[in-house]
């Protein structure tokens, strides 16, 4: 059975398709500024890469061209199910689902909470659905994973109100992520999942740490939104909410500013001035620049925090996991991260670390009580797997 996946942003549509249950790839592309002058559909086929620059005016006719060159118009192909990435689901989704008009209603509604990614999100389905009639469409959210959190621990110190009446709560993200990493990391231990305990670092672009306990989330660093938490590419992460107030007292700056500024020029960006890119600021950094070297340290000072408070959180950790392009790649920056941990049973191999490039692998020395294991996330293939699970196609 044919299972495509989807991930539409505001002005791009990212899809994969899977043969399933073997869980092959069979085609994976990126379609990109859908709606300007010239639109860009990049794909691969096996080894073959293809390409189509020209203008895509709607994401309906983006995932037109994209259907079409996997041959389902033609007939060659036929979808036995598609499965959607959602951002945001609020408390309404602990769980992937099949998606029903009740369940777009309440991807709309809390377009309020995710503005950026639920609206397109939401037209991704409503194109797949009208091109695809009769076609299983199934809804993987960011957040499900994570609504297993306790009250204690996504409840905000403020007036109870904003939560029973706005839902201002932590959410979390990255939950396909933080859970196949997790359940990945049990089983290259040998452990029961549910006996196991892991810190999950994904750290990408965008950037989050979850504390999982007998694979449930039980805390994660990003909140109502994903600005909260780590530095990041372009976010700020955690900051004094104050910070706010003062800027708009000495600088005159509106809310709207500030939000930009937070979300797209903080984080190692906004501390370097140089690049959001890990590559470029290491690449910076050994050169002798010393704002890429504060910002690097920021960054690797506040994952190490969240590995320290999540270890209080868990009690027990078996292993600390680190995920997604940086997580994954970079060898330096894990070992920056969880330098000086030692005397809480966490003690990285640096040979071993330096030899893990975008592989599985245990990089823990052997004496260290807490594991610290490399695995590459497949949200898309978790996805492929939910969609096949729920939509159950012939
Ligand atoms: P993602 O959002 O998961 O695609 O991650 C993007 C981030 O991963 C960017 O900051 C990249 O610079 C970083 N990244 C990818 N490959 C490497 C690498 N080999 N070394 C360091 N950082 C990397």
């Amino acid at each position: 059975v044919k299972i495509l996946v989807l991930n539409a942003g505001s002005s791009s549509i990212k899809f994969e398709l899977f043969d399933m249950p073997a869980e092959t790839i069979e085609v994976r592309g990126l379609m990109q500024r859908i709606g300007e002058k010239e639109s860009h559909l990049g794909w691969k086929v096996g080894a073959e890469a293809k390409s189509i620059a020209r203008h895509v005016p709607d994401h309906a006719a983006g995932l037109r061209l994209i259907l079409d060159e996997l041959g389902v118009g033609k007939g060659s192909v036929e979808i036995g199910a598609v499965g959607h990435r959602v951002v945001h689901g609020g408390e309404a989704f602990a769980e992937t689902v099949l998606i029903t008009p009740e369940v777009e209603q309440a991807i709309d509604k809390h377009a309020a909470l995710a503005p950026l990614h639920n609206p397109p999100n939401l037209l991704g389905i409503r194109v797949a659905r009208e091109l695809l009639p009769g076609v299983p469409q199934v809804g993987v959210f960011d957040t499900a994973f994570h609504q297993t959190v306790p009250a204690h621990a996504y409840l905000y110190p403020l007036p109870y109100d904003l939560y029973t009446e706005l839902g201002v709560r932590r959410y979390g993200f990255h939950g396909t992520s933080h859970k196949y990493v997790s359940e990945r990391a049990a089983e290259m231990l040998g452990r029961p999942l549910a006996k196991t305990n892991v810190i999950t670092c994904h750290l990408g672009n965008g950037a989050s740490v979850t504390a999982v306990e007998g694979g449930k989330s039980v805390d994660t660093s990003m909140g109502l939104t994903p600005l909260e938490g780590l530095a990041m590419g372009t976010r700020s992460g955690d900051i004094d909410p104050a910070i706010l107030p003062f800027l708009e007292r000495v600088r005159g700056m509106k809310l709207a500013d500030i939000d930009t500024m937070l979300n797209k020029k903080s984080g190692l960006l906004g501390l370097s001035g140089l690049s959001n890119d890990m590559r470029a600021l290491l690449a910076a950094e050994a050169e002798g620049n010393a704002r890429a070297k504060v910002a690097l340290d920021v960054y690797a000072y506040r994952v190490k925090k969240y590995v320290g408070a999540y270890a209080a959180a868990l009690g027990e950790v078996h292993a600390v996991v680190f995920t997604a392009g940086v997580g994954e790649n970079s060898a330096p920056i894990r070992e920056r991260i969880l330098t000086g941990l030692a005397p809480l049973g966490i003690e990285i191999d640096r040979a071993k670390n330096a030899a893990t490039i975008g592989v599985e692998a245990d990089v823990a020395t052997p004496a260290s009580r807490t594991r610290v294991l490399v695995v590459p996330t497949r949200e898309e293939l978790a996805i492929a797997r939910d969609t096949y699970r729920v939509a159950k196609p012939a």
